[in-house]
């Protein structure tokens, strides 16, 4: 079976060195295994993606030298797949819709002693998780604003205990075949009222869809694939490998962000950069 690799921008912004590494790589390895680049535009919060950051985004992965399959497939464009794995997951009684607003969220988990998530986010309180269904469903037609969460121990007690193939490392050291735990994330959200999806869901359903063998990424998402492969388990979707690899960071050694100037891939060609330049800059 030819391997399948991914690079998954959001087009909220410009890419800058980390992303130009993280793709470089997916296309290093795609071509040493005989294998398929894909480019995935990960588009659902349609509020903070442009069109023009997408447009930069194929101009800056062609211009440093990648080729990849067409057509690109556009996130945004696929809503109903997503949908159709929500209503598997509701058909499970897996979700439930919360209605804590961040500022509930916020006072319920003041304590230092609450539990966070990989991310630092305190876990959701819950409190609406057993909320019977016919209030539920009248605050949803009321018009309160809520998200779909995960029903995180019925979800994990379903799929019994899980592992995922860690070819890379986490930011621990984790590597081989890494215990997943998805519980650290507490009940997390799937899908919201504005955006009737989550990154969780849409990157299961779509590295299904799209046959992705090799997820290579960065490892700030490494306890993410705890979550995805959760959902794959629950989803029954075949079950990729990972490898995350680490982070390009600034001189003070923190992660860039899409705003970092100097180390934007625009800016960096503009002062007369050359992809073979940027490769050694992200020691490739
Ligand atoms: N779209 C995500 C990002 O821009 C990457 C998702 C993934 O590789 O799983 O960080």
């Amino acid at each position: 079976m030819s391997r399948t690799f991914r690079f998954a921008p959001s087009p909220n912004g410009e890419l800058h060195l980390g992303h130009a590494y993280s793709a470089l790589l997916n296309g290093d390895l795609a071509r040493e295994a005989g294998g398929r680049l894909l480019i995935r535009i990960e588009d659902i919060d349609v509020t903070r993606c442009r069109p023009e950051f997408e447009a930069a985004i194929l101009d800056d992965l062609a211009w440093l030298g990648l080729d990849w399959e067409r057509p690109v497939r556009r996130q945004s464009e696929h809503f109903d797949a997503y949908a159709e794995a929500l209503d598997r997951l509701k058909a499970m009684d897996l979700v439930y819709p919360s209605f804590l607003s961040r500022a509930e969220i916020r006072a319920a988990t003041a304590s230092p002693d609450w539990p966070r998530d990989p991310d630092g986010a305190p876990l959701y309180p819950g409190g609406d998780r057993d909320l019977p269904a016919r209030e539920a469903d009248a605050r949803i037609a009321s018009g309160a604003p809520y998200a779909w969460r995960l029903k995180m121990d019925a979800a994990m007690a379903k799929a019994g205990p899980l592992a995922f193939a860690e070819q890379g490392r986490g930011p621990a050291g984790e590597t081989g075949r890494v215990t997943a735990e998805p519980g650290r994330w507490g009940d997390v959200v799937i899908a919201r009222r504005e955006i009737p999806t989550s990154y969780h869901l849409s990157v299961v359903v779509d590295d299904a869809l799209q046959g992705i063998t090799d997820v290579v990424r960065g490892e700030d998402l490494f306890h993410a694939a705890s979550v995805h492969r959760l959902l794959q388990a629950l989803l029954d979707l075949p079950e990729p490998a990972y490898r995350h690899h680490g982070l390009i960071r600034d001189a003070a050694g923190r992660k860039l962000s899409k705003s970092e100037g100097s180390t934007g891939l625009r800016v960096l060609r503009d002062a007369g950069a050359t992809p073979a330049e940027i490769r050694a800059l992200v020691g490739l």
